[in-house]
């Protein structure tokens, strides 16, 4: 059975409003566990899972130290927060409680096809960077992807959770691209960045990128380049194949995280 969508302005000032309870920039996720009648175990239960909530006359929250979800580490505790979005928007708690919502494993870094993960998962950027602070952090700061690092180190998330939150509420327009094992798993962008449509068709990742070249040689690391927006996107005049971008680029082993900006 479906439960009913959440609207995001609802998650954003709820997850928001809990966090500006706590004077901490780094969300002390911890203290808001234990106002709350909920359990958490960290274990390592192979590789099914990052988070998962469980309701059995109480809530209890399972994490993931398998796949690297310790606690205090960004992985973790967004994996947490996300959990914790399943317990205080109301229509994931009540389906939990009644029964109406099957407790579901949670992955990062995957596609979000349910719109209660995509739901919690707003809710987990929220309150890990709420847009009180992290918009005050970006205000009149000319964009280079130096940002994105400062402020994944000042919120204690990753860089693809910052990227993702700078691209909804930052103050320059940016498009992330994550691929694994040579394909494009998914990609976000903000409203006004200016291309739409990647170059390559069914998830193939553009050639001429620093990602496509990793993908093809096996060889590139992190850096920032600059490219024509042809290389990454299909665009509709050479005007437009000709505009300049910038492509941050990070490898690790079978996947790369890519962050694409026009000055
Ligand atoms: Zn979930």
């Amino acid at each position: 059975m479906e439960i009913s969508n959440t609207s995001k302005t609802f998650i954003k000032d709820l997850a928001e409003f809990i966090a500006l309870e706590y004077d901490e920039i780094i969300t002390p996720l911890e203290r808001i566990i234990e106002s709350e009648d909920v359990a958490v175990f960290y274990d390592d239960y192979g590789n099914a899972f990052d988070g998962i909530i469980v309701y059995d006359s109480e809530f209890y929250i399972h994490i993931n130290t398998k796949r690297g979800n310790r606690i205090e580490t960004p992985r973790g505790r967004f994996t947490l927060a996300h959990e914790l979005g399943h317990y205080f928007i109301d229509n994931h708690r009540n389906g939990l409680q009644k029964g109406l919502l099957e407790p579901h494993p949670s992955k990062n870094n995957e596609a979000k096809h349910q719109k209660i993960e995509r739901e919690a998962d707003y809710f987990a950027s929220c309150l890990l960077m709420p847009e009180k602070r992290f918009s005050k952090d970006c205000y009149r700061r000319k964009f280079q992807f130096s940002i994105i690092e400062e402020l994944a180190k000042k919120y204690h998330v990753s860089l693809t959770a910052c990227a993702i939150r700078f691209a909804d509420i930052g103050n320059h327009p940016i498009m992330i691209v994550y691929c694994e094992s040579n394909q494009v798993k998914w990609n976000w962008s903000s409203i006004d960045f200016p291309f739409k449509y990647l170059a390559g068709k069914n998830n193939k990742i553009p050639e001429d990128t620093l990602v496509g070249e990793y993908f093809n040689t096996g060889k590139g690391e992190r850096k920032t380049e600059q490219l024509w927006a042809g290389d990454w996107f299909n665009c509709f005049s050479h005007e437009d194949e000709d505009r300049q971008i910038y492509e941050h680029f990070i490898p690790y082993k079978n996947k790369a995280l890519c962050v694409i900006w026009e000055d």
